[in-house]
């Protein structure tokens, strides 16, 4: 069983001029089982939280509390949880075996045979049972995480806390990995927690992912919900890749328009928007933007010119201006454009989203 609460959790660093506030009360639950990421540019916390729940550092305030129970003031050892590292932290001098059964030995009463009943269970796993007799210097970086998440699993814990540790590994191998450490964690049902700034990793590995900003959840939720619902500004432009395009707009009669487009509002959208601010952040993602045949018929089309022109093999990226921003423009691959031509585009209201202006 492992059902994690982070409770008001805050971190701080430093006084006077350094001060820092590295995670500012933090309430995440994590579900028994559950695999959770963790994501957010450097810098925002995602680390120090990790540190706080292995243990590794004390919270300024909040607690920890591990199926119902604090743990905030246990030593990392008696949490029952196993850290992995970007850096694999294994012991240089001991083999890969004995990396592995290394913690059970030193902080558990376990017999000898229960220890190596793990290590051979845990290497089967992580598929590393030639390697058990060599040295982390004899092994690659693969087969040197490889070892670390088998000294992870030997441990049987409730919770395993990961610090970007695929980040060290080449693309290629990245991605295999990627795809093994979410089949091992399925398998083996532990709840997760995955630090990560790589967007693909946080589509794609967890249930559910948490952005953090500047020590501060943004929002929670599945990657579709993130993807699809960004609660802000700043979580629509973090989540996609490319990334959503913004435009600063004015509302006013039943529409938000820049000085180059307009786009008409549905009923919906406008009853929602009424009563604010008229001045709105628009945005919408490179994919659905209207243009060429889509864009000709639609009543707020316009024309625009475009930049740079950047054919990726399945999809095609178009470079433009307009509405006073920088804006990528996703197209077929098979559409004939080149740099300088006119194109008729169109922002459906149906794919906009509206955020506050700061
Ligand atoms: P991330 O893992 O998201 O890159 P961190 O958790 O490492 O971010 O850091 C969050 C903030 O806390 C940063 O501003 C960082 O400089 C600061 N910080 C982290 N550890 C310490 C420390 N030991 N002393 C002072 N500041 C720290």
């Amino acid at each position: 069983m492992g059902q994690l609460s982070l409770e008001h959790i805050t971190k701080e660093f430093g006084d006077g001029e350094n001060h820092v506030v590295a995670v500012d009360d933090l309430n995440i639950d994590i579900e028994d089982g559950e695999f959770l990421i963790l994501v957010g540019p450097s810098g925002c916390g995602k680390s120090t939280t990790l540190r706080m729940i292995a243990g590794l550092e004390p919270p300024t305030k909040g607690d920890i509390v591990l199926n119902g129970t604090p743990v905030t003031q246990r030593k990392p050892k008696d949490r029952n949880m196993a850290m992995v590292f970007q850096s694999y932290a294994l012991y240089p001098h001991m083999t890969a075996r004995e990396n592995m059964s290394f913690g059970l030995k030193m902080t558990t009463e376990m017999p000898a045979k229960e220890i190596d009943e793990r290590v051979k269970n845990a290497s089967r796993l992580m598929g590393i049972e030639d390697l058990l007799e060599k040295k982390p210097g004899e092994l690659s970086g693969g087969q040197q995480q490889r070892v670390a998440l088998g000294r992870a699993i030997v441990r049987d814990p409730e919770v395993f806390l990961m610090d970007e540790p695929l980040s060290n590994l080449d693309a290629k191998l990245r991605t295999t990995m990627r795809t093994e450490l979410q089949d091992l964690q399925q398998d083996l049902d532990v709840t997760t927690i995955y630090v990560t700034h790589d967007q693909t990793e946080a589509m794609t590995m967890g249930d559910r992912i948490a952005i953090l900003n500047d020590g501060e959840l943004q929002q929670i939720g599945t990657p579709a919900e993130c993807y699809q619902e960004p609660a802000n500004q700043f979580v629509a432009g973090f989540i996609g890749s490319p990334s959503m395009n913004f435009f600063d707009t004015t509302l006013g009669d039943g529409a938000l328009s820049t000085d180059d487009f307009t786009v008409t509002l549905p009923e919906s959208v406008k009853a929602e928007l009424s009563g604010h601010d008229s001045e709105f952040v628009l945005g919408i993602r490179p994919e659905e933007i209207l243009s060429g045949d889509e864009a000709v018929d639609h009543p707020d089309s316009f024309s625009i010119e475009v930049n740079v022109v950047e054919p990726l093999g399945d999809v095609t990226y178009l470079y433009t201006e307009f509405g006073g921003s920088e804006v990528t423009i996703s197209v077929d691959r098979n559409t004939e454009i080149n740099p300088g031509d006119q194109v008729t585009v169109a922002l459906p209201a149906a794919e906009i989203h509206v955020f506050d202006r700061d």
